[in-house]
């Protein structure tokens, strides 16, 4: 594999230290633009996987009976060294997996921040039980409490983002924890892992790195990891679900989606087609969300002059910019992965064989930046908009997770919920109307953890955010990483 100049190598955090893995091996970390090593990452094993968990099991106690003022303080610690180092790790999440600086930087780095802060507000006030009134012969009352050792499992696509709502909202419960990135963009955690060693008491937040197989498994079977987390695959979220059958232990899955973004003849078409354009699906990390809209829902009257709208905003070569992913001109990045590639552009050519038509874009990889070597050898994927007759093709139900999208027409509000909710995901919907009746009517209908109305991907620490249906169940919230204990004293 070719390397850049320098490649720089990286350490798991156990027990409040960084520590050198268990075998002598790594994994190589690739800039998707370039397709050249840039890191290496721990390519860790059992061994790695038990110390860890017996640093966070040993480090619980103490954890769990300091004062929630005193979690509160360390996660604002955490909120400040994350901004006073944004510069930094928005630099190594772009290398990592592709995201544009000037998203991660003036995006994802003020949103991290928040993350946190919002954490420590909900250390104060989130483990708070209640009374229940039981009549004047006994006193009664609800004691919240934190699982023990938290294992949060975490994908490539928004590694610092991951780690973040997993670590905050689990610390602030008063759990300790263990973030197992994505062996294939874990650098930026690895080093947000260094960055906070001490912010917390040892062992309350570790950060290890490997492979699903080698310590994934181990991870979330380990008898002395009393929850999981994991923001993946439904693949993954299977895996996990068996590795822990023979102990059922609780889960939080974050898993993927085929959401629906509908507009109706009534919406204001300026603004839905550029949120389609720019926010919904053709993003800086070239679609990689799992929100992505990925079928846009269009009422028969105005389908092609949103497609027309959306051609003409797509064309204009100064929106979707791809390039050099350091470069702040930069607008899109490519896609995380070889693997990752390889699927989207198979699905690219699926489309017209399944009879999808090509409306824009199409094109990837060097054709793409022909007389740039530099960048040809990146996984660079052009936003791509397909129509389609029927919502059952395969680009219509099955996660491509890329910057492809296809519309397909409707006619009634009826048929536009049917489609919407014809997919076995539920992660999230859109829809455009100015009628607030409709609006309301379909909020209720749509099948999905998060739905907006007149906006997209509206996703902040102020709302719940989670899926239904094959797209998951549970948020990471400190509601969900603590549990009542019901108390009952007879006087
Ligand atoms: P993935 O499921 O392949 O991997 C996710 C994590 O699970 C990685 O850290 C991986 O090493 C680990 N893993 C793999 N096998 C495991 C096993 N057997 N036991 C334990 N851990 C194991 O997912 P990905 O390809 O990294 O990410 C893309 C997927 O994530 C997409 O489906 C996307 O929709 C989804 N996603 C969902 C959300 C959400 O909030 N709902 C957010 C981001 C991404």
């Amino acid at each position: 594999m070719a390397v850049t100049t320098e490649v720089k190598d990286y350490q798991n955090l156990i027990g409040g230290c960084l520590q050198p893995h268990a075998s002598d091996e790594f994994l190589d970390s690739i800039d998707p633009s370039t397709g050249l090593v840039w890191a290496r990452v721990p390519k860790s094993t059992e061994e790695d996987a038990n110390k860890a968990v017996d640093a966070a099991k040993r480090a619980f106690a103490g954890w769990k009976t300091a004062l929630p003022a005193e979690r509160a303080a360390r996660l604002r610690q955490a909120a400040s060294i994350i901004s006073a180092n944004g510069a930094e790790l928005a630099a190594l999440e772009t290398k990592g997996n592709g995201w544009v600086i000037r998203e991660t930087t003036y995006g994802m780095i003020p949103v991290l921040v928040k993350l946190w802060e919002d954490a420590a507000s909900e250390a104060t006030v989130g483990g708070r039980g209640q009374t229940v009134p039981t009549g004047p012969s006994s006193f009664s009352y609800t004691l919240r409490e934190p699982y023990g050792v938290i294992a949060g499992i975490a994908p490539w696509n928004a590694p610092l983002f991951t780690f973040s709502i997993k670590a905050a909202y689990a610390l602030a419960a008063g759990n300790t924890v263990i973030i197992k990135p994505s062996e294939m963009a874990a650098a930026s955690s690895l080093r947000l892992a260094e960055l906070l060693a001490d912010a917390f008491p040892p062992g309350v937040l570790n950060v290890i790195c490997g492979t699903g197989p080698d310590i994934g498994t181990a991870l979330v079977s380990h008898p002395d990891v009393a929850k999981v987390s994991l923001t993946g695959s439904g693949g993954t979220a299977s895996a996990i679900a068996q590795a822990t059958a023979g102990k059922p232990k609780p889960l939080i899955l974050e898993l993927g989606g085929k959401s629906a973004n509908i507009v109706f003849e009534d919406a204001d078409l300026d603004r839905a087609t550029e949120s389609m354009a720019t926010a919904s699906i053709f993003t800086g990390n070239a679609g990689q969300i799992c929100v992505g809209g990925s079928r846009i829902l269009v009422q028969r009257k105005v389908f092609d002059d949103v497609a027309d709208r959306l051609r003409k905003r797509m064309q204009d070569l100064a929106l979707h910019r791809l390039g050099h992913t350091l470069d702040p001109r930069t607008t899109m990045g490519p896609i995380a992965t070889k693997a990752q590639f390889d699927k989207v552009r198979s699905y690219i050519d699926l489309a017209p064989t399944e009879g999808a038509t090509l409306l824009f874009g199409g094109r990837s990889g060097a054709e793409l930046f022909p007389g740039s070597p530099d960048l040809s050898g990146g996984y660079w994927v052009e936003p791509t908009l397909f129509a389609a007759d029927s919502n059952r093709l395969r680009v219509c139900q099955e996660e491509i997770f890329g910057p492809v999208a296809v519309m397909i027409p409707f006619d009634t509000e009826e048929e536009a919920v049917r489609l919407a909710n014809d997919t076995e995901f539920g992660l999230a919907a859109g829809v455009w109307t100015s009628c607030l009746s409709r609006a309301h009517r379909m909020t209720a209908l749509l099948e999905a953890g998060n739905v907006w109305v007149n906006t997209y991907a509206r996703v902040g620490s102020d709302l719940p955010f989670g899926g239904v249906k094959n797209s998951g169940f549970g948020t990471d919230s400190i509601g969900e990483y603590s549990r009542e204990k019901s108390c009952v004293i007879e006087l």
